[in-house]
């Protein structure tokens, strides 16, 4: 192959295995065409083979006939991805992604197909969107290579790629998984987990052991394995394709992540301290993310080893432009807004509430929702708003560090902020930073969506375990529970 010859990824789409009886299915093809390849090509430079050759039987069939269309010539293309439909998935999983067939020059993926459960795929709001554009991003990682078979095939193999190790949990159990210890991951995980010595990054060793990050060391990145709102695409994921070498990867387009930041070695090691941030004594404490934009809970997943762990709740997402639920009272949401505690009633328990923020020479300033503005100077400062409210404040160097990093005007609301300051758009928006209303020219059902953004609040509907939610249905709120894996 020759040196220096990369390019943007060229993708091709076949949506043959879309059972369109099924309803919103061309809410998914919006999303895959309109949102990841756009994503993806910003992302990723592949160099080598530039067709796929022409099939000789079905490269998927592990999945079902599927209808494929480029049997009779190579095509010219970089990767092909089928997206099938299926009614009901055994395992609850909202989709999968599996890599069929590998380019014989570079090993690269170049032919992998995405489920979609029905059973899961109900999209009626733009946090519906948001959710699903997640998902899918996490399936089509998957297809270029984020899975246990394909890191086998890393240059330098399993001695220069993995260790197993042994995770042990709370209850006891043991299993053994990868550590990842390639080059350009490690010097990601050094730094930004304070970890100079870092000798590997374990993966998921529960439900989808080895093909996920394990979610208690890296909480709402993209590949960890439960499907949360606002999920991550940082730079360990980048690292990571970087370090494949099928890849060229912009990693100034990465999102920025807070989970584990700064914390040391021991949150590697999976002993899911209370030292940390993302840890509880207890369930159903509410809290703000470790970048203050979603309002959080504490509690156990199917992916957190018996540890309480920090999950964020849905509709929780403070500077988004969607219509968010209400926890407390004077709360203000859209651009600028980030997630404080609060106080309510003098209640024993704290709740997270989303206030405008801004932050000048080490002060915050909270502004809430009647537009009066007060400050903050010191951690654990009580600010009184009325005999019913009081607002605690975050230690504003941490604050303001977190809040300096953000987009031109928080992407407006709609969109995702790139480590670089740019911003990735939804489907109904465009500009610099996201504010600019685009004539969308998609079917109804999807156009529709776009009317969420400053609309009236939306009553979500609440599915799975609502227990924990109990304490906020004193003050009228539900929230929709996204939380399977994927
Ligand atoms: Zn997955």
């Amino acid at each position: 192959m020759q040196a220096s010859s990369w390019r943007p990824i060229d993708i091709t789409l076949d949506f043959g295995g879309i059972d369109t009886t099924e309803t919103n299915t061309n809410i998914i093809k919006a999303i895959m065409a309109n949102l990841i390849v756009p994503r993806l090509k910003l992302l990723f430079q592949v160099q080598g083979n530039t067709a796929i050759r022409a099939f000789k039987s079905n490269p998927c069939i592990r999945y079902d006939p599927l209808i494929v269309n480029y049997n009779k010539t190579a095509l010219q293309t970089d990767l092909i991805i089928f997206v099938k439909t299926v009614p009901r998935m055994e395992s609850g999983a909202s989709g999968t992604g599996v890599v069929c067939e590998l380019d014989p020059l570079t090993n690269r993926p170049n032919i992998g197909v995405i489920r979609i459960n029905m059973e899961n795929f109900k999209v009626s709001t733009s946090i519906g969107l948001d959710l699903n554009f997640d998902m899918l991003m996490h399936e089509c990682f998957h297809i270029m290579g984020f899975t246990a078979a394909m890191i086998l095939k890393f240059p330098g193999g399993i001695i220069k790629t993995f260790d197993n190790v042994k995770v042990v949990t709370k209850d006891g159990n043991f299993s053994n998984v990868y550590s990842l210890k390639t080059p350009n991951l490690l010097k990601w995980a050094a730094d930004y987990f304070t970890c100079p010595m870092i000798s590997g990054i374990p993966l998921e060793d529960q439900k989808g052991g080895n093909s996920h990050w394990e979610q208690n060391i890296m909480g709402n990145e993209i590949m960890t394995p439960r499907l949360v709102p606002r999920m991550l695409v940082s730079n360990a994921t980048l690292n990571f394709f970087i370090d494949s070498g099928w890849y060229m990867v912009d990693t100034n387009k990465a999102e920025k992540t807070y989970w584990g930041e700064g914390e040391g070695c021991g949150i590697i090691n999976n002993d899911c301290s209370t030292s940390y941030r993302e840890f509880y004594p207890v369930k159903g404490i509410k809290d703000c993310s470790g970048d203050f934009i979603s309002k959080t809970y504490s509690g156990v997943t199917s992916n957190s080893n018996e540890c309480i762990t920090q999950i964020i709740y849905s509709a929780s997402n403070c500077p988004s432009a969607a219509p968010q639920a209400k926890s407390s009272f004077n709360e203000k949401f859209g651009p600028g807004s980030r997630c404080f505690l609060t106080n309510v009633n003098k209640m024993i328990e704290n709740i997270a509430g989303c206030y405008g923020a801004n932050c000048t020479d080490g002060v915050i300033t909270v502004t809430i929702s009647n537009g009066r503005q007060i400050n903050c100077t010191s951690a654990g400062q009580i600010l009184y708003i009325s005999h019913l409210l009081t607002i605690i404040c975050p230690d504003p160097v941490v604050f303001c560090a977190a809040w300096n990093q953000r987009c031109p005007n928080d992407c407006s609301g709609n969109g995702k902020c790139h480590v670089d300051g740019t911003c990735f758009c939804n489907l109904f928006t465009t500009g610099d930073d996201c504010s600019i209303a685009k004539t969308c020219t998609l079917a109804p059902n999807i156009c529709n969506m776009q009317s969420d953004a400053g609309g009236s609040m939306t009553e979500f509907v609440t599915s799975g375990s609502s227990t924990l939610i109990s304490a906020f249905m004193i003050l009228s709120i539900s929230f929709l529970f996204s939380t399977q894996s994927f």
